[in-house]
C-alpha cells in the first residue's frame, strides 16, 4: 500500500549514496562485464519511492551510476537520502548540496536509526523501519516544504506491516546496470551475536512479507530486465524457518514457470545445515549460492560472541552438508577477536584450505554502535576514534599492527590465483554438480542475453586470458569449464575471481581497508555543516 489522503503533491528527489571501493561491491569485476556499475539496487530507497503519495513524482538517482546533477536539485521540492554507516559522509555530502538549493533533506535507513546523531545537519531524521514516522514526514511535507527552522527527528514508534509493503519501485533503477538483482523477504534475527546490530535495530522476532508478494515482486525484477542473480538481503533466510518452509514451494513454482529464469542467493545462518527439509527445496528453488556468518573457526571464539548456534554441527561437516544440495558457501570471517592468538592467521589460512570456499569476506572487527559489543569496550575504554589512519574503532588485545599484518597476509595467500581457482575447481566438481538441471530459459535464449555474455567473454579473454598476469592459472580452469560446456559457470567464476585478486592484492600492499566499515580511504571527505 501507499501513503494516501495527501492532496497536495510534491517533488521528491531520493539520492542513494555512493559506497567506498571495499571488498564486498566487486567493483574490480565490473571492467569484465557488459556495463554494469554498481553491486545491488538499495531496497529501502525503492521501497520508500513506492510508498509516496501517488500524486508525488519522485526521482530516484544511485550516485553509484551518476551523481544527482543541478537539474535534479532544481526540479525537487524536498531531498530523501539513505544509507549504512559506511556511507556517512557521502551522505552529508548530499545533505550540503542539497541544501545549497535550499532544499529540505530527510535522511532515513539503518545507519541514522543507529546513531541520530551522526546527522546533524539534515531537516528531518527518520529513525526506524517504515511506519508512523514515514506518514508524518510525509504530511509534514505536504504542508510545508521548506526547510524547518530546527531538526525535525521523527521515530517510528508504530511498523507498518511488511505484509502491506507496496512493491519497491525497481522501475526507477536501471536494473541492467546492478551486479545482482535484490529482493526481500524478511527482516530481524532470532539470535544476539555480539558485534551484530541486527537484532537491535530490526528485532528478533522476523517479520515477513506474503509469498504472494514474493512472487510478485520477483515478476516485476523480471520484467525489469533482471534475469541473473537475486540475492535475498534478509538478514537470516531461516530466521523463522517456518516461513522459508513456507516461502520456498511457492519459489519453486514460479521457476518451473518461468524456466529457472534466476540464480537465487540469501544469507542465513550455518545451522542451516541441519535442516535437510529445507536444504532440498532451496535447490529445487535453484538457490546456488548461501552466505553464512562463520566469523571464525575457534570454538572458543565463537562462544565469546555469542553464536554457538555455528557449532550446532562440526563446521567443515555444515559446508559439505550445503553443499552436498549444489549451493556454495560464502564466509563471513573476522579477525581481531579478543581471542585471536598470533597464530590466529595461519589457522585461518587452513581453514580456506579444508573447507574450500573461494570467497570469504575478511574483515578487522568493528565495534558498531547499539550492539552488546560496543557497550562492552565502552565499558573496557577499549573504543578508539578509527578517523585517523586506523581499520578499526576497536582496541585490540593484540597489537594493532600485528593484527592488520595478519588480515594482509591472509588476503594475499588466500586469494593466490593458483589457490583460489583451485577452490572454484573444487566447487565446480562437488558443489555445482549436485545442483537440479534446469533448462535454458526464453530469456537466457534472447539476442540480448547471448550478447551480454559474448561480451563478458570476450573481455574475460582479451583482459584476464592474453593480458592478465595469472592468464596460466585462468585457461587451465577456463579450458575445463569449456570441455563441460559450462559458460557461465566460467564467467561468473571468473568475474568474481578477479576481483578477490585484484582486491587482495591491493590490500596487501595497504591500499584497500580491512574492515567494510573502516572509514579509512573513504574517497569523499566531506564534513557535516
Ligand atoms: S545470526 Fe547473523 S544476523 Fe543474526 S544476530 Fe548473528 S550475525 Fe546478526
Amino acid at each position: 500500500m501507499r501513503a494516501d489522503g495527501i492532496e497536495t503533491a510534491r517533488r521528491i528527489l531520493c539520492v542513494f549514496p555512493r559506497y567506498t571501493s571495499s571488498f564486498g561491491t566487486f567493483e574490480y569485476a565490473y571492467p569484465l562485464t557488459d556495463g554494469v556499475q554498481a553491486f545491488m539496487p538499495p531496497q529501502g530507497l525503492l521501497l520508500i519511492a513506492a510508498y509516496l503519495p501517488e500524486n508525488w513524482p519522485v526521482r530516484f538517482v544511485d550516485e553509484n551510476l551518476r551523481p544527482a546533477t543541478k537539474e535534479d536539485f532544481e526540479w525537487a521540492e524536498a531531498v530523501f537520502v539513505s544509507g549504512m554507516h559506511i556511507q556517512r559522509q557521502q551522505m552529508n555530502d548530499i545533505c550540503r548540496r542539497a541544501h545549497a538549493f535550499d532544499l529540505a533533506v530527510a535522511i532515513g535507513g539503518p545507519s541514522v536509526s543507529a546513531c541520530p546523531d551522526y546527522y546533524p545537519s539534515f531537516d528531518y531524521l527518520h529513525v526506524g523501519e517504515l511506519g508512523d514516522a514515514t506518514n508524518d514526514l510525509i504530511a509534514r511535507l505536504a504542508r510545508d516544504p521548506s526547510r524547518p527552522e530546527q531538526q525535525v527527528v521523527l521515530k517510528t514508534a508504530d511498523r507498518l506491516p511488511m505484509t502491506e509493503f507496496p512493491l519497491p519501485a525497481y522501475e526507477m533503477a536501471e536494473m541492467s546496470k546492478y551486479f545482482l538483482g535484490s529482493i526481500q523477504y524478511s527482516s530481524g534475527c532470532p539470535y544476539q551475536c555480539e558485534f551484530c546490530d541486527i537484532p537491535g535495530l530490526y528485532g528478533r522476532n522476523p517479520r515477513l512479507k506474503s509469498p504472494e508478494q514474493i512472487i510478485a515482486e520477483l515478476d516485476k525484477l523480471r520484467e525489469c530486465g533482471v534475469t541473473g542473480s537475486v540475492y535475498f538481503v534478509d538478514d537470516n533466510f531461516i530466521g523463522n524457518r517456518k516461513a522459508a518452509l513456507d516461502l520456498l514451494p511457492h519459489l519453486i513454482e514460479w521457476q518451473k514457470r518461468t524456466g529457472y529464469v534466476m540464480r537465487l542467493a540469501c544469507e542465513a545462518t550455518l545451522n542451516i545445515a541441519k535442516r535437510p527439509e529445507i536444504l532440498e527445496k532451496m535447490r529445487e528453488a535453484f538457490f546456488v549460492t548461501v552466505f553464512c556468518g562463520i566469523e571464525t573457526p575457534d570454538p572458543d571464539a565463537l562462544k565469546a560472541m555469542h553464536k554457538d548456534h555455528n557449532m550446532m554441527v562440526p563446521i567443515l561437516e555444515g559446508i559439505n552438508t550445503i553443499n552436498s544440495y549444489g549451493m556454495e558457501v560464502v564466509s563471513g570471517i573476522i579477525m581481531g577477536l579478543d581471542t585471536d592468538k598470533p597464530e590466529t592467521g595461519d589457522a585461518l589460512l587452513q581453514f580456506v584450505e579444508d573447507s574450500q570456499i573461494p570467497l570469504l569476506t575478511i574483515n578487522l572487527l568493528q565495534a558498531l554502535p547499539k550492539t552488546p559489543l560496543w557497550d562492552r569496550l565502552e565499558r573496557e575504554g577499549r573504543l578508539v576514534n578509527d578517523d585517523d589512519g586506523r581499520d578499526s574503532n576497536v582496541e585490540f588485545l593484540l597489537p594493532y599492527n600485528q593484527v592488520v599484518d595478519s588480515w594482509r597476509k591472509c588476503m594475499e595467500v588466500a586469494y593466490k590465483p593458483e589457490k583460489l581457482f583451485a577452490r572454484y575447481q573444487y566447487q565446480c566438481d562437488y558443489t555445482y554438480s549436485q545442483r537440479i538441471k534446469v533448462p535454458v530459459s526464453p530469456e537466457q535464449k534472447s539476442w540480448a542475453n547471448i550478447k551480454r555474455g559474448l561480451i563478458m567473454l570476450k573481455n574475460i579473454f582479451w583482459k584476464v586470458g592474453v593480458f592478465g598476469d595469472y592468464r596460466r592459472v585462468f585457461w587451465k580452469f577456463a579450458l575445463g569449464r569449456l570441455r563441460h560446456g559450462d559458460i557461465e559457470g566460467l564467467i561468473a567464476s571468473s568475474l568474481l575471481a578477479h576481483h578477490l585478486i585484484m582486491f587482495a592484492r591491493a590490500a596487501s600492499v595497504g591500499q584497500q581497508n580491512a574492515s567494510n566499515y573502516s572509514i579509512r580511504l573513504r574517497e569523499a571527505s566531506v564534513a557535516a555543516e
